[in-house]
Order: C-alpha cells, then sequence, then structure tokens
C-alpha cells in the first residue's frame, strides 16, 4: 500500500533527538531557541515564537488581539476545522465565505461580509498556493473599511484596522512576489503537525510582521509569557543558581514547544529548501504532465505569476462528476494499493457548524471544488516508480467510471 503522507525519520532526526534527549533538557530551551532564529531567518522576519500548534497558535493571537463575544472573524468556508474553531474558542463568531477556482479565499466575498463587528481576516494557503495578499493587504487598509472597524482593546487601538492573521498551516516555504511566506500578512502561523511539509510530531510557529507602532521583538517577549501561563521566568532561567523566584503577570495559556520537538525540527528545516520541496515540486510536476493531457481531469495551480507553492497537498479535480462518483473512484484507488484522501470536507458540510446554521448552499465555488476533488500523496520518500504507480491506478479508476 502507498501510504498518503508518511513523515521523513532518519538516521539525522533519530540522532538529533538523541542529542536533545541527551542534554538534561527536554522542554523549552536552546533547541527552541535555534529552531526559532532559523524560522525567523527562512521567513525574512524579525521574530518568530514557537508553540505546540497552528492551532494553539490561532488561539494565542485572537487572544491577544483581544477577539471575543460579539465579535466576527472571516474564514474560508474550505479549510480544516482548526479555523474555525480556534474562533469560537474565543467566544466569536467564524463568519465564512466561498474560496475561488484556486482554492483560497475570495477576497470579493471578504469584502462583502465585513461589518462593524469584524476584527480579523483568517487566510488560509489551501495545499500550499499562497492567497491574494496583494488584495488582502490593500482591502484591510482601504479607508472605506477601516472606518466601519471599532477597536475595543489597545492592540485594536494600536493597528486601527482588522488583523491579517494567515493561517500558513500547508505553506511553509510557499513564495509571495519572490520571498518566503512570513513577511505578507500581520500574524503568519505555521503547522508542524505530523502530516504537514515540515514536522515537527506536534507544533507550530507564530511569525510576527506586525507595523508600527508595534514592536515585533516586544510583543514576541510578552507572547512566550503569554504561553507560559504568564509565569515571568520559564523553567530553564530557574534553574540558574538561587534564580528560583517568579510572578505570574496574567493568567496565560500552556502551549510552548519543547526541545525535544524543536530537534526534528530543526534537521527539517536545514534540509527543506533543497531536499524537501525540490523533491515535492518533482511530484506535483509529474502528477500534473500525466493528468493535465486528458479532459478527464483539472490540474491544479502551483505557480502562477507572483505565487509558488509550497507543494503540500496535489488536489487533482475530476471533471464533470459528482460527490457519490468521486468516492467511488477513490474507492477503485484504493482497491489499487494507493492511499488518497480529500482535502477538505467543507465546514458547512460538518454537523458542529450545520447546527450553527451554516449551509453549503451559500459556498457553491467551495462545494464543487470538493465534490470533485482527490488528494494524491506527495512525499519525500515517494519514488518515481510509486508516483508512476498513483498515476496508474487513478486513470484506471477514472477510465472504469
Ligand atoms: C493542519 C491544519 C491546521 C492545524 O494545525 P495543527 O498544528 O494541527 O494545530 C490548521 N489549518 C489548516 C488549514 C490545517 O491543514
Amino acid at each position: 500500500m502507498i501510504p498518503f503522507s508518511p513523515p521523513r525519520i532518519d538516521d539525522k532526526i533519530i540522532a538529533e533527538v538523541t542529542a536533545a534527549l541527551n542534554s538534561g533538557w527536554i522542554t523549552t530551551g536552546p533547541r527552541v531557541k535555534k529552531f526559532e532564529e532559523l524560522l525567523a531567518r527562512f521567513c525574512e522576519v524579525s521574530n518568530v515564537l514557537c508553540v505546540n500548534s497552528n492551532s494553539a497558535g490561532m488561539e494565542l493571537m485572537l487572544h491577544w488581539f483581544g477577539v471575543g463575544p460579539g465579535d466576527e472573524v472571516i474564514v474560508p468556508a474550505y479549510t480544516y476545522c482548526a479555523t474555525a474553531n480556534v474562533v469560537m474558542h474565543c467566544g466569536a463568531t467564524p463568519v465564512m465565505v466561498d474560496v475561488n477556482d484556486d482554492f483560497d479565499i475570495n477576497v470579493e466575498a471578504v469584502r462583502r461580509a465585513i461589518t462593524p463587528r469584524t476584527k480579523v481576516i483568517m487566510p488560509v494557503d489551501i495545499a500550499g498556493f499562497p492567497c491574494d495578499y496583494d488584495a488582502l493587504n490593500a482591502l484591510v487598509r482601504d479607508p472605506e473599511v477601516m472606518k466601519l472597524f471599532t477597536p475595543v482593546t489597545e492592540a485594536q487601538r494600536s493597528l486601527g484596522r482588522s488583523l491579517l492573521l494567515e493561517d500558513a498551516a500547508h505553506s511553509l516555504g510557499a513564495r509571495y512576489h519572490g520571498k518566503a511566506l512570513g513577511s505578507n500578512a500581520d500574524i503568519v502561523v505555521f503547522s508542524f503537525h505530523a502530516v504537514k511539509n515540515l514536522t515537527t510530531a506536534e507544533g507550530g510557529a507564530i511569525a510576527l510582521n506586525l507595523p508600527v507602532p508595534f514592536n515585533n521583538e516586544q510583543v514576541y517577549k510578552y507572547l512566550r509569557i503569554k504561553s507560559l501561563h504568564g509565569q515571568s521566568k520559564d523553567a530553564l532561567a530557574k534553574t540558574q543558581i538561587g534564580n528560583w523566584r517568579y510572578d505570574v503577570t496574567e493568567p496565560g495559556y500552556k502551549c510552548n514547544m519543547t526541545d525535544v520537538l524543536a530537534a526534528i525540527g530543526i534537521v527539517e528545516l536545514e534540509r527543506y529548501d533543497d531536499e524537501t520541496l525540490v523533491r515535492r515540486k518533482q511530484i506535483f510536476d509529474a502528477y500534473s504532465a500525466a493528468f493535465a493531457k486528458d479532459s478527464h481531469f483539472q490540474v491544479p495551480v502551483y505557480e502562477s505569476g507572483d505565487r509558488v507553492s509550497s507543494y503540500h497537498v496535489y488536489p487533482l479535480r475530476i471533471n464533470g462528476i459528482t460527490e457519490q462518483q468521486r468516492d467511488e473512484i477513490m474507492q477503485k484507488i484504493f482497491a489499487q494499493e494507493v492511499s488518497v484522501n480529500v482535502h477538505f470536507i467543507p465546514l458547512p458540510l460538518l454537523t458542529a457548524y450545520k447546527k450553527q446554521g451554516y449551509n453549503i448552499n451559500n459556498y457553491p465555488v467551495t462545494y464543487d471544488n470538493y465534490s470533485r476533488e482527490i488528494s494524491l500523496p506527495v512525499y519525500y520518500d515517494l519514488t518515481n516508480e510509486q508516483v508512476q504507480q498513483v498515476i496508474d491506478a487513478v486513470f484506471k479508476a477514472v477510465i472504469e467510471s
């Protein structure tokens, strides 16, 4: 069976994790610090805070901005549940909008959804393909849109407009105008979950790119404490002789990354551009070369103008089929020992959001994308022979249907 997305665990990873375990320091410490510095350099931002998941990172930032009951946060209907759940945890309302044919949030739909309650816009780079950040940045700075903004916290008053909080769970290393994602939105949050392009088993990182009058270094220091129960000294600082006394400055959260997991991330990041992304692009190109020439298929856009994907998910679409036919095709692919997936079941089709009144009929492009979509395996250790096996299995399943 060809798996869908196994992690790349080799001797290098095992050696670095073993070194972390043997170092005597297993929770947040020097390896997390080093990983943060490497990520900041990679993303070309001054400060990156590592946390234990993308979800925790996004929620931390919503709390930091003071999002609460009565507030609205605009999210795409086509995303993983985390994007909406973190908004609901704050007591705020996720306002779902439709997406484009390229799977990313529709900026005109975002504009129509803005109200005086809007506090945050959360674009998601689906499959690793960057959203239209020129349009999104222009939108939040549009004087007509800014006039509607009603700040109630100090951070909201300082920004003076809606926060652009990017769910970059798929898109580490994707490029926008030639630069790695990180400085293209106010806050960019990555995921290092086991199935993501770069993994630490579980983990996430927050790239800070707030405009003046914010000082990103100060915000970083504040968030570091906020992510550790609001405790003024972390465990490492407390190990210094006699340095035991601490204060708690606010009831914070507990979502710090550990050194054991940062060890995986350090190895993964060192080879990310030269090995991981190169191999993933080869696999994307092989799939597109095979499927683009047959009218049964719609291949995804993953490089266009100033936008280059991180090649996270290869979302193939089959032309002229129903959701049920898609499911049948998937079963025929599985029967040929190839694992495939769907990214994603739109939120308005899931019980938790249906119960809140969200209705898929309001998101026609989202439904069309979803109903014809099959995600193909993409990972570093997938061989050329296996890529061909995937292609053959998909062709056979589709032609038979
Ligand atoms: C995986 C994923 C997340 C959540 O990431 P975690 O690190 O598991 O919290 C959020 N958004 C999207 C689009 C994802 O695919």
